[in-house]
């Protein structure tokens, strides 16, 4: 059995509803090992052709929508909720939730938390469904628990560029639930308050500070680094939800306004491939995928920056006001 619930019931009545001639599916990198299998499935029990998406996707910001209109009716899209963006085809969004029991990690976690009154509680798409059950549990071991909301995000929910959904949260401590450092990383680079992580696949309790200040360092030593140069590169991103063009071109104005040169490179999938033979550029900000600059920057030889630590190179941040960058994708339509 699978560990996460694809819902292929409602898969097969969305083709029947739209009376679907070709379906295109799409998985995030670690679902992408059942698409044959669901494939099979699907041209089994319905008429539809199916065509699997190859390219890599990490979101929902990644849609395969421009790239599969005009081939395909509809496109299946697990692992992820809908964002509010605009979908060129109708797209399904399959949360794929998971089926691991969180119990005993839950009851693990208490040790952790027998000093903390107020919890803040986050997780990802693939544990949703569980927030109320945990809610419960921790509220009848007499904490309180605070879930916050977002306009592009669900309750409770955090993705790796958005965590509105824990701003100005009223918290001790803020839970996480899922698997990885990916999110909790990003929560604790995000909020003051300290994180806990709770990953119930490996029943693993961590806390997330030290390995925070780790990044944290690295990122200083990229932002010195960067200091000298005065030839960049600006990373956007062809893909809908990632495509910060106006950002894009503010940074170059910005760095023409300090005296450097700087270039405009657009990508579908970034990596440090694509970068080789812009030999003459000395540094990169990415207005791409957020955390293309903070989890990936071991890959490059040259220093990637967000745009908030390209302020801190020019002076108009100071380092203490850190701040990652996000993606606040309910603004992007205004
Ligand atoms: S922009 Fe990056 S972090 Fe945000 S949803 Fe897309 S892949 Fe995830």
């Amino acid at each position: 059995m699978s560990m996460y619930d694809m819902d292929l019931d409602r898969v097969i009545r969305k083709i029947a509803s739209k009376d679907a001639q070709t379906v295109g599916l799409q998985f995030p990198e670690g679902l992408k090992m059942q698409a044959v299998q669901i494939a099979r499935k699907i041209e089994e029990e319905t008429d539809a052709t199916v065509i699997i998406s190859g390219d890599p996707c990490f979101g929902a910001c990644d849609v395969s929508d421009w790239k599969m209109k005009g081939s395909v009716d509809l496109i299946v899209h697990y692992g992820h909720t809908p964002l509010p963006l605009k979908y060129e085809v109708p797209t399904l969004f399959i949360e794929a939730f998971s089926n691991v029991d969180i119990k005993k990690s839950l009851e693990k976690s208490l040790e952790e938390l027998k000093d903390y009154s107020r919890l803040g509680l986050v997780t990802t798409t693939q544990h949703l469904h569980l927030l109320a059950e945990i809610k419960d549990f921790l509220e009848d071991n007499g904490k309180e628990v605070i879930l916050g909301s977002s306009p592009s995000t669900r309750k409770g929910q955090v993705l790796g560029c958005n965590f509105s959904s824990i701003k100005d949260l009223d918290a001790e401590i803020i839970l996480f639930i899922g698997s990885g450092n990916f999110h909790p990383l990003g929560i604790q680079m995000f909020s003051n308050a300290p994180v806990l992580a709770i990953d119930p696949y490996n029943n693993e309790i961590r806390r997330m500070d030290e390995y925070a200040d780790r990044i944290l360092r690295i990122r200083f030593a990229r932002i010195t680094k960067a200091r000298g140069a005065k030839k960049w590169g600006i990373i956007v991103s062809s893909k809908e939800g990632q495509y910060r063009m106006t950002l894009a071109k503010e940074i170059k104005r910005t760095l023409k306004d300090h005296g450097m040169e700087a270039y405009i490179i657009m990508a579908d999938h970034i990596n440090p491939d694509i970068l080789l033979p812009y030999m003459e550029l000395e540094a990169f900000v990415v207005s791409a995928c957020p955390r293309i600059a903070i989890d990936d920057s071991q890959m490059y030889k040259k220093p990637l920056l967000t745009p908030q630590e390209l302020e801190i190179v020019l002076d108009k941040r100071q380092w203490e006001n850190y701040q990652l960058d996000e993606i606040l994708f309910h603004e992007r339509y205004k």
